[in-house]
């Protein structure tokens, strides 16, 4: 009876996820090894957007223990295209996250957290629709680890 019980309302919850709109929004560590993982601790490489989003959340918490100064972390969005050179003018605005407040290469981004820190980013799915954006990290040589795909679906 109990088992039964149990397995009823795992199915609920099962149709409850599924008969809900489309996730849209995920969830990203930024770790003292200069790197973007999921909560396991796995490299994420990419992100899968939902087409049917209208907005897409990105939520970055900072799991080191580095500060802002050693090891800073944000997450920009751009067209793949662009982010050597968003990167390259946003070391002119330490200040400013580590980026150029009118760059309008640049479709989002969150100011630039430090160990124990959150932060998060969000943008309309219709501006990336095209294809070829990335989401990356602008502080100073972090790119070149800290970056990936955003992958409209
Ligand atoms: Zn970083």
């Amino acid at each position: 009876m109990m088992l039964k019980k149990y397995s009823l309302m795992m199915g609920m919850s099962l149709c409850a996820s599924l008969s809900f709109a489309a996730n849209c929004s995920t969830d990203l560590k930024g770790t003292d090894k200069m790197s973007f993982t999921d909560k396991k601790g796995k490299t994420v490489s990419q992100i899968i957007v939902p087409a049917s989003c209208t907005t897409f959340k990105i939520n970055l918490e900072h799991n080191g223990e580095m500060s802002v100064k050693q090891m800073g972390h944000n997450i920009v969005i751009s067209k793949a295209s662009d982010v050597a050179s968003v990167v390259k003018d946003g070391r002119q605005h330490k200040e400013h996250d580590y980026v150029n407040p009118n760059d309008s290469r640049v479709i989002a981004y969150s100011k630039m957290i430090g160990g124990g820190q959150k932060t998060s980013v969000e943008f309309p799915v219709a501006k990336i629709k095209a294809g070829g954006y990335k989401f990356f990290c602008s502080f100073p040589m972090h790119s070149v680890r800290m970056s990936g795909d955003l992958i409209v679906k």
